[in-house]
This record gives C-alpha cells, structure tokens and sequence, in this order.
C-alpha cells in the first residue's frame, strides 16, 4: 500500500521547509521529499553562513518576473515582519547589516532547526535522499513515484527551486512538472552573478583582482550604488551582482566610478586646488590606487600628467570615462556560482494569490521556481517565505 499524505511538498528548501511546517501546524498530514541527504543547504551557507533572511524595505519593486504585479499579493499577506515574529519566538536573535537587510546574530542552522521543528512537531515527515521519478495526476490528487516507492497525496507543492548551483542539488525538476501540465516556462537565466569579460579588459581587470570601490552599476533601466570587485575574469561584488539580474547577453553595463556626484566639477576643484598634482595622484584620492593609474591607461595619459596642464576638454574626457564608463561583459559566470535563477515557471499559469496551478487544480508551484526574482539583499528568502505561506493558507483552507 502506498503512504498517502494530505499534501506533498517536493523540494526541503526554505519554501518547501516553511510551507510543510504551516501546513503541519493546522492538522493536515504532510510529506517533504528532497533528493538531497541534507534539507536547506542553500539556507546553511546563505549570508557567509548567517542567513540574510529577509529585508524590512520589501516591496514589489525588489523583484524581477515579467508580471511585475504578480508578487504583489503574497508578499503583502507575509512580511518581513511577520518572519522576524517568528524568530523572536524562537529566540533567535539578527541584526540590521545594511540597507535593511537582517542576518542572524548566530549561525543560519538555528533557522534550519526552526523550520525542520515547525514541520516536525505537528507530526510532518520529512523524506531526504529520495528522487522523484513521476508524477501523475488521479482522480483523487496526485501519486508522487519516488525511488523509495510510490506515494499518493491530495495537493502537491512544488517547491524544487531553480538552476543555481547544481553541485547543491539544484534541478530543472519543476520546470519539467510544470511543463507536464501545460505551463509555459519563462527561460531559465543565472542571476546575481558576477559578470566575465574577454580580450583587453578581461587582462586588465585580472591585474586588479581584489580591488574593490564603490560605485553605480547601470544595466537596461536599473542602477544600484554599492562595491564593485575586480576578479580574474571580470567583475564582481553587490552592485554588479545586481546589476547582473538585470544585464542582457550583448548589451552594455555602465559603471559610475564617482556615483557621488558631479566627477568634472570635482576634477576642477581638484585643479584649481594643486595645479602641480598629478592626475593619477588625484583620481587615487578618490580609487584604489591601481585602478586609478588603469583609468589614466585607459585615457591614453601617461600617469604622470599634472592637473595644471589639463584643460577643460580633457577633464571633460576624464569626468566621462569615469562616470559614464561603457563595458560589454562576454557573459555570466554562469550557472556554477549564481546565487539565483531569474525565470521560471510562468505566473500566467498561476494564481498570485495562492501560488496554485490554473492548469491544474491542487497544483502548487513556490519559491524560487517561479518567474519571481529578488534583488541581492534577503529578498529571495522574503519571497520563498511569503509564497510558501500563501500556498498554504489556500492549502489548510480548502
Ligand atoms: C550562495 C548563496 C547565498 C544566498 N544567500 C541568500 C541570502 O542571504 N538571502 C536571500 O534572500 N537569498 C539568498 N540566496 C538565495 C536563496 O538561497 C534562494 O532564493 C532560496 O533558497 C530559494 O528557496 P527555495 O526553497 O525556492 O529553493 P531551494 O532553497 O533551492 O530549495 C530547493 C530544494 O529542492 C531540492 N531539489 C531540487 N531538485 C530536486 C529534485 N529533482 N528532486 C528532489 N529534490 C530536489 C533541492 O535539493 C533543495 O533542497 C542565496 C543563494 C545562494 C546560492
């Protein structure tokens, strides 16, 4: 006889953990099956190991899906403050680290032991290590064929996530399901993630790996102003990585390395100050002294050149090579280091309040599966949080 559960999650990650646990909680019979040997590893080494679990400035407008307004239900019935009533209860302590993100003071485990404890405690089970060969619709629900038998079940969530970081466990496992029931598929890309370059630049941005400044990344129509990092193969650190959610193969990323303000007015001060200083002692005052002297490269000028012999023309040309500095990235680091999957099953199949199928009913798609994308930040926790729960307030109240 096969184990029969009221609700089946696929996928033990922070939506599927936390959607289980909420389903558990209201007396319904819940199974969690994860083709990894460990839940939430993705929750683990989040954060550099402390979990950056929400961010109090959550708006729909932190979210990248091709409905923009999609997300705008769940996260308005699950917010960040709601998440944080639940630490508190469980006494977990965080702290604000920057632009409204929360870490915990502690490790991110304390978070994976609430979450497996919520699903837990109400008599949820929990089933690792168990691939899922088949899913079939039946009269009465679903049958999940699984490498540990079959089992049946009344609702089924998916909760599988997307492509980053397959060495974690990551599969197209949901893309697939959702394409057996007739759901369209946004297509799937790598996102916050750094970005290589090739020829020239690649060679140049290698000989200032580990430089970092701050600075305003620009992709199509968004801008973020935070750290970039040199690396050996391109560029890195958050304003790029977000940036990177928003770059498209060929186009341009455009850097402001003075995002600070006017760079032409502060190159004529600068001259006006200390005619006998030279360029790169001056753009040094404000970059990390390498980078400073690769601008002066890049400007054909040698390094050397005093402020004083410098007209306006040519700190006209310095202002905009340093504000407005247009480079085409190769591509992505790719699948091996994205944080994030943007894309995915398409949220005009789904309802934006309940996260269910329109295809099929008590079909759940959650999380990081569907075309809804955080910023950098805590936003894609939020989400899985806010999705998994509005799947399962729709769940217990049926
Ligand atoms: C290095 C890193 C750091 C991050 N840091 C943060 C952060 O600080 N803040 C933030 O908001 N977001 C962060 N993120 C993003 C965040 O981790 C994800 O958005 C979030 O985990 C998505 O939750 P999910 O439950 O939808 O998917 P996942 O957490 O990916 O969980 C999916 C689960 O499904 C399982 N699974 C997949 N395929 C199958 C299959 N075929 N069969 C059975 N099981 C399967 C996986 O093993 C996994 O356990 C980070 C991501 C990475 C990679």
């Amino acid at each position: 006889m096969a184990d029969t559960f009221d609700v089946i999650i696929l996928g033990a990650g922070a939506a599927g953990l936390f959607c289980g646990g909420e389903i558990a909680r209201e007396g319904r019979s819940v199974c969690v099956i994860d083709h990894a040997a460990k839940p939430a590893e993705k929750v683990r080494i989040s954060g550099g190991g402390r979990c950056n679990f929400t961010n109090i400035h959550t708006a729909p407008g932190n979210f990248l899906s091709d409905n923009p307004h999609f997300a705008k239900s769940a996260l308005a019935r699950y917010t960040p403050a709601d998440f944080c009533d639940l630490l508190r209860s469980a006494s977990i302590s965080w702290h604000e680290k920057t632009l409204g993100q929360l870490f915990c003071d502690g490790k991110s485990g304390a978070i994976i032991t609430l979450l497996l404890d919520r699903l837990a405690d109400p008599g949820g089970v929990l089933k690792l290590g168990t691939d899922i060969k088949d899913i079939d619709a039946t009269p009465d629900g679903f049958t999940v064929t699984t490498s540990a038998g079959p089992l049946l079940c009344q609702q089924l969530v998916v909760a599988t996530g997307g492509l980053s970081i397959p060495k974690m466990g990551a599969s197209g496992l949901a893309y697939d399901i959702a394409r057996q029931f007739g759901h369209d598929i946004v297509t799937p890309r790598p996102a916050l993630v750094p970005l290589t370059f090739s020829g020239a630049l690649k060679d140049e941005f290698a000989a200032l790996s580990g430089v970092a400044t701050e600075a305003t990344a620009r992709a199509g129509r968004a801008a973020f102003r935070e750290a970039i990092l040199f690396t050996h193969r391109g560029l890195s650190g958050p304003a790029i990585l977000q940036a990177s959610s928003y770059w498209s193969e060929g186009s341009a990323l455009m850097l402001d390395l003075y995002p600070e303000g006017d760079a032409l007015a502060w190159l004529k001060a600068a001259r006006q100050e200390g005619g006998k200083r030279t360029l790169s002692v001056v753009l040094a005052s404000h970059l990390p002294r390498r980078l400073a002297e690769m601008m002066c490269a890049q400007l054909a000028l040698p390094a050397e050149t005093r402020m004083a012999d410098l007209s306006n023309a040519a700190l006209g040309d310095i202002a905009t090579a340093l504000s407005k500095w247009s480079i085409t990235p190769t591509g992505t680091e790719g699948w091996r280091t994205a944080e994030v999957t943007a894309g995915g099953v398409a949220t005009t199949g789904l309802s934006s309040r309940t996260l269910e199928s329109a295809h099929q009913s008590g079909l759940y798609f959650i999380g990081e599966c569907v075309d809804v994308t955080g910023w950098l930040g805590g936003y894609n926790f939020q989400w899985a949080w806010a999705s998994a729960f509005a799947a399962a307030e729709a769940i217990t109240a049926s």
